[in-house]
């Protein structure tokens, strides 16, 4: 991979990469257009990355359908598909572990306490395996990005990291290759995950500063479906992850959440800027301040 990288960048070319674990979906396409925008030479690498996945997660029984993936790159003007497989990857006697620290220990790391280990180790190798000018990652995986970036900049890594919107369902679940495990019922409740982080949307927009106060909004929507399990509903300064009582006007800041619905856990996110100029009335959410 590394000599074919170095041929097509002595022939001239700029190249991104996009790495995903597979079963693409229109989310993980809308990566590789990006992509595209950037460099004559798209790689897509595939890789379902065991060291991320805690004994007790879905690593076994992750959806995988690479013919189909190979397809759908195909389709998309992909150049290249890196598909290693897990013993090129992780070699007998391989022990490296990168920890970056701060912004991956709070919310995820907290409830996958091993995951950012695994994904910044994996990370670390596609990209050297890689060696693009540019890697797109996607906001759906909020501090995975917050994460590349910082391996990125910490460890002198010559390349850009794109940062792409999360592409949504009708309804405004996120996709996700996980979907897939959702029954009929649940998929249909699925939306509250996009309805709850609008109701905090739209009560920060209407004067809400206190983080509190925006996390039980968060929490209080989600509690309406019954076969939900929150794992966190939180908002947080969004490069540092630090959780103030009150935001500050142009502060800009990140909603996060993490729940089963059912027995399938789904995060999603997304990022506001506090308004600096309240508009009078917030008295929607006097209830939240009991
Ligand atoms: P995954 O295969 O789930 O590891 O995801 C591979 C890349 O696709 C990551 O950078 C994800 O953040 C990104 N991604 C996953 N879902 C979406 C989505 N709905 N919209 C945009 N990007 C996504």
């Amino acid at each position: 991979m590394q000599q074919i990288s170095l041929l097509e960048k002595s022939n001239g070319n700029k190249i991104s990469v996009v790495p995903t674990m597979g079963y693409l979906h229109k989310g993980h396409l809308s990566l590789v257009e990006k992509a595209k925008n950037f460099s004559e030479i798209t790689i897509v690498t595939l890789f379902v990355n065991p060291t991320q996945f805690a004994p007790n997660e879905d690593y076994s029984k992750y959806p995988r359908d690479f013919k189909r993936d190979v397809e759908l790159c195909e389709k998309a003007g992909v150049n290249y598909l890196f598909m290693p497989d897990a013993l090129e990857m992780y070699p007998i006697g391989f022990s490296a572990k990168i920890n970056i620290g701060r912004v991956t220990e709070d919310f995820e790391g907290k409830f996958r306490p091993f995951h950012f280990e695994g994904v910044a180790t994996i990370v670390a190798k596609l990209l050297n395996s890689t060696l693009p000018n540019f890697a797109v990652f996607g906001q759906k995986d909020y501090q995975q990005s917050l994460l590349v970036k910082k391996i990125v900049a910490d460890l002198n890594f010559p390349l850009d990291i794109i940062v792409a919107p999360t592409l949504r369902e009708s309804d405004g679940l996120a996709m996700s290759s996980r979907n897939i495990y959702l029954s009929d019922e649940d998929r249909l409740e699925a939306s509250i995950l996009f309805v709850s982080l609008e109701k905090a949307r739209n009560a920060i927009e209407n004067g809400e500063r206190n983080r509190k106060i925006i996390n039980a909004i968060m929490h209080k929507t989600l509690r309406s479906v019954k076969n939900l399990r929150i794992d966190y509903a939180s908002s947080a300064l969004a490069d540092t992850l630090e959780s103030p009582d009150e935001f500050l006007p142009g502060e800009t800041i990140v909603l996060l959440l993490a729940v089963y619905l059912g027995k399938t856990r789904l995060i999603d996110n997304t990022i506001l800027k506090i308004p600096s100029i309240l508009k009078s009335n917030n008295s929607a959410f006097e209830e939240f301040k009991a």
